[in-house]
């Protein structure tokens, strides 16, 4: 990889910083003398590049490895645990989810505030998130761990990871960093940057974290609270140019027939979004997320093989089929992960999705890797507090200037 070798001289000082950040959260405990190798970068370099990382408390020093031939075994550096942590918040309708991570990973703490209905003034979120707030902050202190950053995932919109419009939450082009920001110094935590994302996005990305799913492209289905997806390529979200990308409640299915909610009428949240699915069930459900209500009747239904549910989850899994199948020979995925209520709903379900899929694009679709999502439904608070941390390895040399 190109970023993987050494810049040209005039980014260089900051761009070897995210190298040996990289190696060491890829490699685990190293010695300089392996940075060294695996950078090509002289012995010196790396150790004048160390002191800076564990001066400005990224990088930390453990015992010491094997002796490698004669002389004194090496210090070993891994990321400092001490370090700076992240804060990620999961906003939906009826909750506020927060996860406190360090530099390693590690979670070290996690809180929920449930609500009745978050939607309209976005000030509501803000006053559910403040309980969530203080806990992770309180934990964040009490081991003396600076909070870097705090990243909010969110079904919604998301222009420059700050202004959000979100039909689900109500809100037209809302700046939630600058009411965040108001809220933490409140609370005493100072000027904690603030950052947006689409939870879907955040959704792909756990995909790739936290099960090691190394796909090079990764498309990620979500039901709620609103269908959705977020499309990895090489690591990255692809948000598109108005950070639309992954928008298909509102694609048309040849079949549908239904009035949707945005005006049009067939569109996939009509036939394959959570209210529909439990309404063409005669699932009398409450619209709860699976974070607070759990999944539902639906499953236990399905699985009995009782009539209209099953025939709904067809009419769902050829409509998501359908808009997949238009899908995939414009992005040519490794894999496709069915996350919210989808992973719910079995292994006939998928099956279904998957032949669907074969039938739309047969080159393509029928080896097509296809899998539930098997994280739990408050991860995307957990990816958000990673984005933060996974800043600091790959930005390093912006926290050492601060
Ligand atoms: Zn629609």
């Amino acid at each position: 990889m190109e970023r993987d070798s050494p810049a040209r001289p005039a980014q260089q000082h900051e761009h070897n910083l995210a190298l040996i950040m990289r190696l060491v959260a890829r490699t685990g405990a190293v010695s300089r003398a392996k940075l060294a190798h695996d950078s090509g970068l002289t012995k010196s370099t790396v150790t004048q590049l160390t002191g800076e990382l564990v001066g400005g408390g990224l990088l930390r020093e453990i015992g010491t490895g094997p002796a490698r031939g004669p002389g004194r075994p090496a210090n070993l550096l891994v990321l400092d645990s001490l370090g700076p942590v992240g804060i990620g918040l999961q906003v939906g309708v009826d909750h506020v989810a927060g996860y406190l991570t360090d530099l390693t990973g590690k979670i070290r703490d996690r809180a929920l505030r449930r609500a009745d209905d978050l939607r309209g003034d976005p000030l509501r979120v803000i006053k559910a998130a403040e309980p969530v707030l203080r806990r992770l902050i309180n934990a964040a202190n009490s081991t003396d761990n600076v909070v870097a950053g705090v990243a909010v995932g969110l079904p919604g919109r998301v222009r420059d990871a700050t202004v959000v419009r979100s039909t689900v939450l109500g809100w037209s082009e809302t700046n939630l960093p600058w009411l965040l920001g108001d809220r933490l110094d409140a609370l005493g935590a100072g000027s904690i940057p603030v950052t947006v994302h689409n939870s879907h996005h955040l959704a792909a990305h756990a995909e790739q974290w936290f099960t090691g799913d190394n796909a090079e492209i990764l498309v990620y289905v979500g039901g709620e609270p609103v269908l959705g997806a977020g499309i990895l390529a090489g690591g990255q979200v692809r948000g598109g140019a108005r950070g639309a990308a992954g928008e298909l409640a509102h694609v048309r299915v040849s079949f549908g027939d239904l009035p949707c909610a945005c005006g049009g009428v067939g569109c996939l949240d009509t036939v394959a979004g959570q209210q529909a699915l439990s309404r063409a069930s005669g699932v009398d459900m409450p619209s709860r997320s699976r974070l607070v209500g759990g999944d539902g009747p639906l499953p236990a239904l399905l699985e009995s093989g009782e009539r209209r549910a099953v025939a709904a989850a067809r009419r769902a899994a050829e409509g998501l089929g359908e808009v997949l199948g238009g899908l995939v020979p414009a992005l040519d995925p490794d894999v496709i992960v069915l996350g919210g209520h989808f992973a719910t709903l079995g292994a006939p379900f998928l099956e279904r999705v998957r032949g669907e899929l074969a039938q739309q694009c047969p080159e393509l679709g029928a080896d097509m890797r296809i899998r539930p999502s098997r994280l739990p439904p408050d991860v995307v608070a957990r990816a958000a507090a990673t984005t933060v941390t996974q800043h600091l390895i790959e930005d390093p040399a912006v926290r050492l200037a601060e």
